[in-house]
């Protein structure tokens, strides 16, 4: 492939302004160009799976109360709201692209391993189809109640099993060779396709300026491992002029990458293998510990991130960053994101704690041009928000004020 950059920059803008089809208005299949896996000789309403093209229409924003909170200048500084997305998340950028794989092969059930998100996208996407099984397996408790309520109420088979994240996901892939079940977790590379396009879209709200770093949560390291690709590829090609790093943030308690990355300094290699090595060693030493991830972040309470090579992959081709933040630094970034009149999950936060973090650090500096990632809605979680809001030991809680229905009690409440 040997695309032109002009050329295909005015197409996709033109596809937006003038959508001829459901595959124009989507923002995942508006980039089909570099999304090549499908044969675009045949009609594309016959292979393209889509939410009738609502998936991916993001954009960048500029949230000034943010950019203050996290120390760098207002027009240096977006936020990807991709919470925006028709199930809340990011995650339907890379369902649209799974599924369409998924029917081309001619899959009738399909799985996933979810926290949540992947499995309300992924029962949305079957119930929009109408001819696909769905079957979600869930560790127990830890699902966030909105996401709970959406793959339910799309009619997915909810399995849920006596564990965590990590065990749902070697469960959901033995059951799935067992049963022959297309299995559409982000370790499916179709999947990641579609979430490439984040990026595109990403580079397009800025005019193809390039910003320093492009900041994201770290759970399964789909979006990483994503976004590496989505980058070194249009460099080769000549869409950008240069990389930006990527900067993924991990939480406290479930900083598998950030241990890898920082204290036991491993790194991706073209040349060996030893890489590869250390992490099992890594993993055999994490066994031997029983950790388990535990953060309020519930989308990146992951242990064993199943992307972790392809995401040693993007950090080394793009000098990426890795830092962690504690669960309170995430609920403070999230409010500060809320005082902004947008609103974000936990995980999804977690880009603006690390870019906290880094200008608190002196690692960057406030000129840094810097893009976070708000990867999933305000309204997956809303137990963790009221919960943050009606503590007053919470930096930005906003309490309820508790009055007894009197107009003159009121009256003195609020002139306080
Ligand atoms: C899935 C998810 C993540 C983690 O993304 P990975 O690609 O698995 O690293 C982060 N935030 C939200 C809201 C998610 O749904």
């Amino acid at each position: 492939m040997n695309p032109d950059p002009e050329l295909l920059k005015e197409a996709w803008q033109h596809r937006k302004e003038h959508p001829q089809s459901i595959y124009d208005r989507s923002g995942v299949w508006r980039f089909r160009d570099l999304l090549h896996f499908y044969p675009d000789n045949k009609d594309l309403s016959q292979i393209l799976v889509s939410m009738d093209g609502e998936e991916g229409r993001t954009k960048p924003f500029m949230l000034s109360k943010v950019a203050e909170y996290v120390g760098l200048k207002s027009n240096n500084f977006y936020l990807q709201f991709e919470g925006d997305n028709p199930t809340g998340s990011f995650k339907d950028n890379g369902m649209a692209a799974g599924f369409t794989h998924a029917k081309m092969v001619n899959a009738n059930k399909v799985a996933c391993a979810s926290t949540g998100n992947t499995s309300s996208s992924m029962a949305a996407f079957a119930a929009n189809e109408g001819d696909i099984n769905a079957y979600v397996f869930m560790g127990s408790g830890r699902i966030s109640i909105g996401k709970l309520a959406q793959t339910l109420e799309y009619g997915a088979n909810a399995i849920q099993i006596l564990g965590d994240f990590d065990d749902a996901m070697k469960t959901v892939q033995a059951v799935s060779k067992e049963m022959g079940i297309y299995l559409l977790n982000s370790l499916n590379a179709y999947r990641l396709e579609g979430q490439k396009t984040i990026i595109y879209r990403l580079l397009e709200g800025l005019k193809w300026e390039v910003p320093d770093l492009v900041v994201c949560p770290g759970g399964n390291l789909g979006n990483t491992s994503a976004f590496g690709k989505a980058l070194t590829e249009p460099y080769k090609w000549g869409f950008i002029d240069k990389l930006p790093r990527i900067v993924v943030v991990n939480a406290n308690g479930a900083n598998t990458l950030d241990r890898i990355y920082n204290e036991e300094k491993i790194r991706w290699s073209y040349t060996d293998d030893l890489w590869n090595d250390k992490i099992k060693e890594f993993y055999t030493k994490l066994d031997e510990e029983n950790f388990k991830a535990h953060t309020i972040a519930s989308a990146i309470e992951i242990g064993k991130p199943i992307n972790l090579p392809k995401a040693l992959r993007a950090l080394y081709e793009t000098k990426g960053m890795v830092v962690s933040v504690s669960d309170q630094e995430i609920l403070d970034a999230k409010a500060i994101v809320g005082r902004n009149g947008f609103g974000c999950e936990p995980a999804s936060a977690a880009s603006v704690a690390g870019i906290k973090k880094l200008t608190e650090e002196g690692i960057i500096d406030k000129d840094t041009f810097a893009v976070g990632i708000l990867t999933g809605h305000q309204l997956k979680d809303p137990k963790a928000t009221i919960e943050y809001h009606k503590s007053s030991a919470n930096k930005f809680a906003n309490p309820p004020i508790e009055v007894p229905n009197d107009i003159d009690k009121i009256l003195e409440a609020l002139r306080k």
